[in-house]
């Protein structure tokens, strides 16, 4: 089970100070992204009416406003394009250092890039064009009621790291 909270606040749970999105059924149309994640695939949603790819996942099309989507997988590796590296001054629950890359999925993905946090490498070693691969990891897990009773759910969440470490 993953720790609760914030790991620097000791297992106390302040919700305002969650970082992590609600991946209960309940809460999240969403909520199948998460469960790929579990299962290693990194997914997102096509409209079956008119084809449009959107990522992040959707619960309705933002081309033509249709509810009836798919989910499909991408990548799980890409090419670095330009990245930021916040060594000082990083938000409470993260360490430095905070790095955060447009990722180049390849000419052979619906969805050519994305935005994601690199984690699992030192300052100074990712370069433009340093090749990264998806890396799930566990989250502190969110409280829910469930008649009466607090549920904890578990969470996972994404990030990319160096191919070669
Ligand atoms: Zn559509």
């Amino acid at each position: 089970m993953a720790v609760l909270g914030i790991p620097i606040l000791e297992d106390k749970y302040p919700v305002t100070m969650d970082m992590w999105p609600l991946q209960a059924k309940e809460f999240n149309r969403i909520y199948k992204f998460y469960e790929h994640l579990r299962e290693g695939r990194f997914t997102t949603t096509r409209c079956r009416t008119c084809g449009h790819v959107a990522y992040p996942p959707r619960v309705i099309c933002p081309e033509c406003y249709s509810e009836d989507l798919e989910w499909i997988d991408l990548p799980k590796r890409g090419k670095v394009l330009n990245f930021t590296e916040e060594v000082r001054g990083v938000p409470l629950g993260f360490e430095s250092p905070l790095i955060h890359a447009w990722i180049d999925l390849g000419e052979g993905s619906p969805i050519k890039r994305i935005l994601s946090r690199i984690i699992n490498c030192p300052v100074g070693k990712l370069q433009e064009g340093s090749e990264v691969q998806l890396v799930v990891f566990e989250v502190p897990s969110h409280p829910i009621e469930v008649k009466k009773d607090t549920k904890w759910v578990e969470r996972v969440f994404f990030a990319f790291e160096p191919v070669e470490k």
